[in-house]
């Protein structure tokens, strides 16, 4: 007979898991054991689920690297046993977490789908149950006997995407979520579309790595027309700084005033990295077609290429906790480590 599926769900905290106060309209953390028996069609399907929860669950807006690590190895410790993992998590943040994970779970064989809702799971109109369900579907996967999804992927209102390539897009419609640069990986309807081109494919008998230093103390800068001196000079003088990412214009535009190249420039000598990513929602740095961008790319800044912000905060602070040489350091970034690059 054949064996049926283990999935772990591990729920962080999130609207998802949230119920309404009746009293104050409130939302308050709900207990996720009680959650699981809110939704019986979850017995419907055809795997064994387990669960876990942080202690204290938590709005992603409190998300920080060291619950990225939490996540990391509960995954880690558990990853024998299951053969998927479904993480429930705030929509807020959830790009960001689900980059971090991407990076950190090296030679990853697994599902791990990161999912959420718009609305708590208690509310009648929820997207609270579609998602979860589909998400474990998702996770339970097998073709040839081998998991249909081995890397980390974020599912939402219908569509399951590379981690590393979304962003939020929306605080309002169920469509929060969007991969500008990287298309869908399954798309469910009335079947479940598998982009088998789209997919990664783990390395044959890799052990799983899971890397867990991260260096927070980087600096994101986001560009806008009149951005001045004092305060450029006030952000490239942060104590500590290890490095930055430049949200630029277009294809990776910078002014190209002289003030604003010698700042930079300063910087770079210090050997601290400093990636270009676009301000665009798609598309790429090229930093071969303007003088605003070329002059950059000749002083040695990284570029972005189609990368997102989220997964470029995520890869700089991993890449720094990773010692690696400053001389290599921008071959590295420019290389795609999971799918998160063209
Ligand atoms: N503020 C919530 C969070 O990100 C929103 C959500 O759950 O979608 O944790």
């Amino acid at each position: 007979m054949k064996k049926k599926p283990n999935i772990l769900l591990i729920y962080t905290g999130g609207t998802i898991g949230m119920i309404k106060n009746s009293e104050t309209g409130a939302l308050e953390n709900f207990n996720f054991n009680d959650l699981l028996e809110c939704i019986p069609e979850l017995n419907l399907l055809d795997c064994n689920i387990s669960s876990k929860s942080f202690s204290n669950p938590i709005d992603s807006s409190n998300m920080k690297p060291s619950n990225w690590i939490e996540i990391g190895t509960i995954i880690e410790d558990n990853y024998k046993n299951y053969d998927g993992f479904v993480i429930l998590h705030g929509s807020d943040t959830m790009s960001y977490t689900a980059s971090a994970l991407s990076f950190m779970l090296e030679n990853l064989s697994k599902p791990v789908i990161f999912t959420g809702s718009q609305l708590p799971i208690g509310d009648l109109r929820t997207d609270a149950k579609e998602n979860l369900i589909t998400s474990i579907q998702i996770a339970s996967l097998v073709e040839n006997n081998q998991p249909v999804v081995q890397e980390v992927g974020l599912y939402f209102e219908y569509k399951l995407y590379r981690a590393n390539r979304t962003t939020k897009i929306n605080a309002e419609h169920f469509e929060a979520f969007d991969s500008p640069n990287y298309p869908p990986l399954i798309i469910s309807g009335v079947n479940l579309s598998i982009n088998h081109q789209s997919l990664l494919t783990a390395k044959k008998n890799k052990k799983l790595v899971v890397h867990k230093i991260f260096e927070p103390n980087i600096l994101l800068v986001k560009l806008f027309p009149g951005i001045n001196k004092e305060t450029i000079n006030h952000l490239f003088s942060t104590p500590n700084l290890k490095g930055m990412i430049f949200e630029t214009y277009g294809s990776g535009n910078i002014t190209n005033e002289k003030w604003f190249l010698k700042a930079l420039k300063i910087i770079i000598d210090k050997k601290i990295p400093v990636v270009n990513v676009t301000q665009c929602a798609g598309g790429s740095v090229d930093m071969n077609i303007y003088s605003t961008n070329v002059i950059y790319r000749n002083i040695g800044i990284i570029s972005g290429k189609d990368i997102s912000t989220e997964a470029a905060v995520t890869k700089l602070m991993l890449m720094l906790g990773q010692n690696i040489p400053a001389n290599n350091f921008k071959t590295k970034f420019e290389t795609s480590l999971r799918g998160e690059m063209k």
